[in-house]
């Protein structure tokens, strides 16, 4: 269900994010290989008080779902659910980042994907039918993405610029770490050591 941020606003405990009603689409957030990298991006930006963010949540959740809304129901959102967002994968990123990993299967196996066994059935443009996994919402299918990665030896570590966590390598398209999450950290450090930011 496409989602908006309702006129005038000024609700008890901030913003909702609402349905705005239109025909129900399924959402393919693990298509984004690294769509974690994404999220890391917003909950450990400078936040709240960033103009520009409840902007950016509502792409992110027009294009990947709520975050624990549930995808097939009419659900309602608020913001603070993004600025909190789940400590357990924020944490979980961090540690993975700073060298353990170990945490992954513990948070993954925590999730309802992992408790719901997967299905057959099938998929557009495939001759056979595939093994899928259906994630109820954003945060299942991120620690999804997760385990997915970190099982198939990509690495993670942390911006030498914004210190946020990003994982590369195997299985990513992205194969290199270098230094920066992003090119707009890139930037921003090769300002600092002009002496220019
Ligand atoms: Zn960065």
């Amino acid at each position: 269900m496409p989602v908006t941020w309702p006129e005038g606003g000024g609700h008890i405990g901030g913003p909702y994010l609402v349905p705005r009603g239109g025909e129900p689409f399924s959402y393919r957030p693990l298509e984004n290989v690294l769509l974690v990298n994404e999220y890391a991006q917003i909950v450990h930006s400078a936040g709240a008080s960033d103009k520009t963010r409840p902007s950016v949540i509502l792409k992110l959740a027009n294009k990947y779902g709520l975050l624990y809304g549930r995808a097939d129901k009419l659900s309602a959102e608020p913001l603070s659910a993004w600025n909190h967002a789940d400590m357990a994968l924020t944490i979980l990123l961090g540690k993975w980042a700073d060298g353990d990993g170990a945490a992954v299967p513990f948070v993954f196996n925590e999730t309802e994907v992992a408790q719901n066994t997967p299905r057959m059935d099938w998929e557009e443009g495939r001759e056979r039918p595939v093994l899928l996994f259906e994630p109820k919402n954003l945060n299942d299918a991120l620690k999804l993405q997760v385990a997915e990665l970190y099982s198939g030896g990509a690495e993670a570590r942390r911006c030498e610029y914004c210190s946020r966590p990003f994982v590369y390598g195997a299985g990513t398209p992205r194969r290199v770490g270098g230094e920066y999450c992003s090119p707009s950290c890139r930037r921003g450090a090769w300002r600092k050591r002009q002496g220019v930011a």
